[in-house]
């Protein structure tokens, strides 16, 4: 494999062609945005929509191998894409987890618990369900939503319904269950052509505003949690016949149990910190995975925390490179927003 395809041009794309560049591998890039991170890294990049057919036919004759960096990439259009070049991970994997209906119906399958849950489509439904669950749950838009957006909380049954469905923008909904975790770990994971599967330890992820904040390993879990995470991971990677890195989010219930969340078929921002405190990151995982090299190790050589830099966070980069063991690591991008991811940094412990 010469040429890799990256659809999607944000951070992870960037990571994934820095990555690539290391191995001898070229990167094109398809994304709509022409000053994308990912473009001032990539040996090319293609300016279209992710679902132009024109551009699409070009990146499949300029690639060996299309990969993604995003789950929202059009089913249709990586379907297409699969009949005139290799496509990991599978097209079967973002029509998973592209639907939290799908998702959880997919993850049970796989013998992995997830919070119960059920679909909502209309106000009625969203009330009904509601008095299903105790008046207690959390309902998301089945599409689209990341960082917390699209999500509603009820924690206990005197909130108010009125409305609801119509603020959540009156598109099929899903309700979950409150699950009383103890704490929320993720596990990322490689799975290469010949189905050989290679897992990172299990990170320990806090949230702010929705938003990962840090991300720090070891997880202050058991072994044997550690374990179902591992199998957890296995099981859903073997099902899909997976090529290339995923993502696991869990909580942790008080016994150790774990109740899977959601998953992401490509790298994770929950895995940030391998580059810092693994010899082989999440990214040139992903990259050997779908180029058909052997799968590095995924041990840990060090303990660490990988902070997110969201918007103003930027403003400490100056005392993070006065900081020994912490590598900074920042996305190009110009403009800082709210929200916006534009860097993180892993401290070695
Ligand atoms: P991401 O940016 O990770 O893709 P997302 O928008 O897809 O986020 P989720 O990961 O489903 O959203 O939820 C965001 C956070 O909300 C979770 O990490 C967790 O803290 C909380 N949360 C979500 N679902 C539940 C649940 N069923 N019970 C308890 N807390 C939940
Ligand atoms: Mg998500
Ligand atoms: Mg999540």
């Amino acid at each position: 494999v010469r040429t890799v395809g990256i659809i999607g041009g944000g951070q992870l794309g960037r990571m994934l062609a820095m990555a690539a560049a290391r191995l001898g591998i070229r990167t094109v890039v398809l994304e709509p945005q022409a000053d994308c991170p990912a473009a001032q890294v990539a040996n090319a990049q293609i300016v279209a929509a992710y679902d132009d057919p024109a551009a699409l036919e070009a990146l499949a004759g300029q690639c060996d191998v299309v990969t993604y960096e995003f789950e929202n990439v059009p089913v249709g259009a990586a379907e297409r894409l699969a009949h005139s070049v290799r496509v990991f991970p599978p097209p079967r994997a973002l029509e998973v987890s592209q639907d939290r209906l799908v998702e959880k119906r997919f993850i049970n399958d796989c013998g992995v618990a997830t919070a119960p849950f059920e679909a909502v489509d209309s106000q009625a439904e969203l009330e009904a369900a509601l008095d299903g669950f105790g008046g207690i749950g959390v309902l998301k838009t089945r599409r689209m939503g990341y960082d917390g957006k699209g999500q509603r909380m009820f924690r206990s049954p005197a909130e108010s319904r009125r409305g609801v469905f119509a603020a959540l923008g009156s598109v099929p909904l899903i309700l979950e269950g409150l699950i009383a975790f103890e704490r929320e770990i993720s596990i990322i994971a490689a799975r290469a052509q010949d189905g050989t599967i290679v897992c990172y330890d299990p990170a320990e992820n806090v949230h702010r505003d929705g938003i990962l904040h840090t991300s720090t390993v070891p997880a202050a879990i058991s072994e044997a949690t550690a374990d179902q995470a591992r199998r957890a991971a296995r099981a859903i990677l073997d099902r899909l016949d997976y090529v290339g890195v995923i993502g696991v989010e869990f909580f942790v219930l008080g016994d150790g149990q774990l109740v899977a969340n959601e998953m992401a078929p490509r790298v994770h921002n929950s895995g940030h910190w391998t580059e810092a405190a693994c010899v082989i990151s999440q990214f040139e995982q992903h990259m050997r995975a779908v180029a058909g090299l052997s799968l590095g190790d995924g041990r840990r050589h060090s303990d660490c925390v990988m902070y997110n830099l969201i918007g103003d966070d930027i403003e400490t980069v100056p005392a993070w490179l006065k900081t020994p063991d912490a590598l900074v690591h920042l996305y190009g991008k110009t403009e800082s927003r709210p929200c916006r991811k534009m860097g993180h940094v892993t401290k070695l412990r």
